[in-house]
């Protein structure tokens, strides 16, 4: 399978180099030139297998042959092997018709791991393989660094360094990060906020000279392509769950950078029948304001209490508008060049189609915790904002209620007690299996909002 741009002008790459890579060189993300596509009767007779071996059926395509088919069938079933909950994506119903499908049971608590955990082995792999050596260079709000650190902790070919904005990231979130511990794993508190963290990480990856040619950057926020790849697994787990595929299912996604809808819709486009998917933001609601009313202006950020989703654009967003223009790379570098010099508008027919995939809503912090309350009042189950967002969304846009809706629950309530206790809900205990997490010893190094400083870092370690 080749992979290609977004923006049409890149070299169309193998799902090796796209594993090993950020950005096309162009500018653009990569995405697979053609999906496999699945009838009813085939997905059917996939809802008898484990988690991992669905997984395997809908990854091995993507993968096709970079890795041997028994090495990656190992590979994943290693991954999830590693989830704390033998369902590995548990569903829980909290109403006729109204589900959550847990996500946090990975080892960071939340849905990233799904992807981390195993593109960190598959790296581990094809860097083994090549006797090659890599740098991942990443910046977070605060769930990403810490998969990303777990997931590739393991990987001898691999130096990891993370960025977080000092003191502004949960006590929980950063000491997921600082508390594992090893010489390849680097832990930068930049004297600055999460935007300046992101500026620097684009730079590393705009001139890597700085590296000397002895290691590459690699890229692990959702612009990694491996990363979709395994998020698309859970959406037919989920509808095999409910009495898919000979029913359509319906999801709402808690969003920040399109990255988790983007692999439902790719699941969607593969075969899958999902009557709705809706786009659940918080205050920071670019998308909620582009699919409802094609408004795609920049606004200011704002901090709110689901920060996984403060952004203010949406990275993969990018991806879904090549779809939308018809795989148009001109049309859509065209466009991107527009929103960079302040228009906000898609073309009318481009615009219409993504209203006809997405339906959205966006979530106050109020109204937020008014749905943890409410949730655990009347089911016990004790939300995340994200998800709260997730369930508040998928009932204000559901328009057929005899079909499943299912929300994606991408963090454990622990990560995120502020919300929880604004609810008026008690503080949710840390899993056994990091009870001791504040006992824990910390390394990181505080540096300043210097990027010749971060540089200096990475090139000495
Ligand atoms: C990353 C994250 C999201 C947003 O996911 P995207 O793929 O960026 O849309 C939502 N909730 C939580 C808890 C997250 O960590």
């Amino acid at each position: 399978m080749k992979y290609i741009s977004t923006r049409g002008q890149a070299p169309a790459l193998q799902f090796e180099e796209v594993l090993l890579t950020g950005l096309a060189s162009d500018g653009g993300l990569y995405v697979p030139e053609s999906l496999p596509h699945y009838s009813i009767d085939e997905i059917a007779s996939w809802s008898e297998l484990t988690y991992s071996e669905l997984a395997y059926k809908v990854v091995q395509p993507f993968v096709d042959g970079a890795i041997p088919d028994a090495d990656l069938k190992q590979l994943i079933d290693e991954t999830y092997a590693g989830f704390d909950h033998d369902a590995v994506a548990p569903l829980k119903q909290l109403g006729h018709n109204e589900w959550v499908m847990e996500l946090f049971h990975g080892p960071t608590l939340a849905f990233k791991d799904f992807a981390l955990q195993l593109l960190g082995r598959l790296l581990d792999f094809i860097l083994q393989r090549n006797n090659k050596r890599v740098a991942i260079v990443g910046a977070t709000s605060g769930d990403t660094g810490s998969a990303a650190i777990e997931g590739c902790r393991r990987c001898d070919n691999v130096d990891i360094y993370i960025m977080h904005p000092h003191n502004r990231v949960s006590d929980v979130q950063r000491k997921q990060m600082t508390t594992v511990i090893g010489d390849n794993i680097h832990n930068l508190a930049i004297e600055g906020n999460f935007d300046d963290c992101q500026q620097m990480v684009k730079a590393c990856f705009a001139d890597q000279s700085f590296l000397g040619g002895e290691r590459s950057l690699v890229a692990v926020n959702s612009i990694n392509w491996a990363r979709i790849m395994s998020q698309i697994v859970y959406y037919f787990h989920a509808a095999l769950s409910l009495g898919g595929p000979h029913r359509p299912v319906s999801f709402s996604v808690p969003t920040g950078n399109f990255g988790d809808i983007f692999a439902g819709y790719l699941a969607k486009q593969m075969g899958l029948p999902i009557a709705q998917l809706v786009v659940a933001t918080n205050k920071n609601d670019i998308l909620h304001r582009c699919i409802s009313n094609n408004d795609y202006s920049k606004q200011t950020l704002d901090h709110t209490l689901s920060p996984s989703m403060d952004i203010m654009v949406s990275s993969n967003f990018e991806r879904l508008l090549f779809d939308m223009y018809d795989r148009d790379g001109a049309a859509v570098s065209n466009l991107i060049e527009r929103f960079a010099s302040g228009s906000a508008e898609l073309d009318q027919a481009a615009w219409q189609r993504v209203s006809e995939h997405f339906d959205s809503f966006s979530v106050d912090d109020d109204v937020t915790c008014a749905t943890i309350a409410e949730v655990f009042e009347s089911t016990e189950e004790l939300l995340d904002p994200h998800t709260a967002i997730g369930v508040k969304a998928a009932r204000e846009c559901n328009r057929d209620t005899s079909i499943p809706m299912v929300t994606l629950a991408t963090a454990h309530p622990v990560k995120f007690p502020e919300a929880v206790l604004k609810a008026g809900c008690e503080e949710p205990k840390l899993p056994h299996h990091m009870a001791d997490l504040f006992e824990r010893e910390e390394r990181f190094q505080v540096v300043a909002n210097d990027i010749n400083a971060v540089k200096a870092i990475i090139t000495s370690s």
